[in-house]
């Protein structure tokens, strides 16, 4: 590759210097987006874990709500950044979700989460995460907790309810930087 993958990650709340740190490890150019205008040029977007009421309110106020909704390079929400893109926010992924939807009043807990493809199961961190409700037909699922879906890829989306950025497995995020760099060369 010629040049670095350059990945924005939106910096408006919430865990986006962890991703940075990830996305640095595995090689990237990382660049935090706050208005519209850090969007051109970047290769992919992380849309990170935090309150997605604070960050679509955020969002809204610096116009990066269309901004993203025009935004065409892979998109990766980690929690929030799931609920954020859902029908009922922004709208760019088939999939409703119920929010702090796991286990009772205390519902941060830790799980090992199965993948699809059969490889060794991933450490799951759950924060008061969404629970996928209703996914559309075209989305498919790569990781399951107690059978059903926690990572999900639709096309250049890939949505998780757990945190990859808190852990030393760097599994999710080479699979997105994977995501991009196809992207990137279907498009050059
Ligand atoms: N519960 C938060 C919300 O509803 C998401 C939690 C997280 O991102 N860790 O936005």
């Amino acid at each position: 590759m010629e040049r670095p993958l350059n990945i924005g990650v939106l910096a408006l709340q919430g865990a986006f210097r962890e991703h940075g740190s990830v996305l640095r490890r595995l090689g990237a150019k990382v660049s935090e987006v706050r208005l519209p205008e850090n969007l051109a040029d970047l290769d992919g977007l992380v849309i990170p874990g935090g309150e997605s009421t604070t960050i679509m309110h955020m969002a809204r106020l610096y116009g990066l709500d269309d901004a993203i909704r025009q935004f065409r390079e892979p998109v990766f929400g980690t929690c929030a950044g799931m609920i954020v893109l859902d029908r009922e926010h922004l709208g760019l992924v088939d999939l409703e979700v119920d929010r702090n939807a796991y286990g009772r009043q205390v519902s941060s807990f830790e799980a090992e989460v199965e993948l699809a493809d059969g490889g060794p199961s991933l450490h799951g961190i759950f924060i008061r995460a969404p629970r996928i409700r209703e996914l559309g037909p075209d989305i498919e699922v790569l990781a399951e907790l107690d059978g059903e879906p926690v990572l999900v890829r639709d096309g250049r989306f890939l949505l998780s309810s757990f945190h990859p950025e808190l852990t030393e497995d760097t599994r999710v995020h080479r699979l997105f930087l994977d995501m991009v760099e196809e992207a990137a060369r279907v498009g050059a």
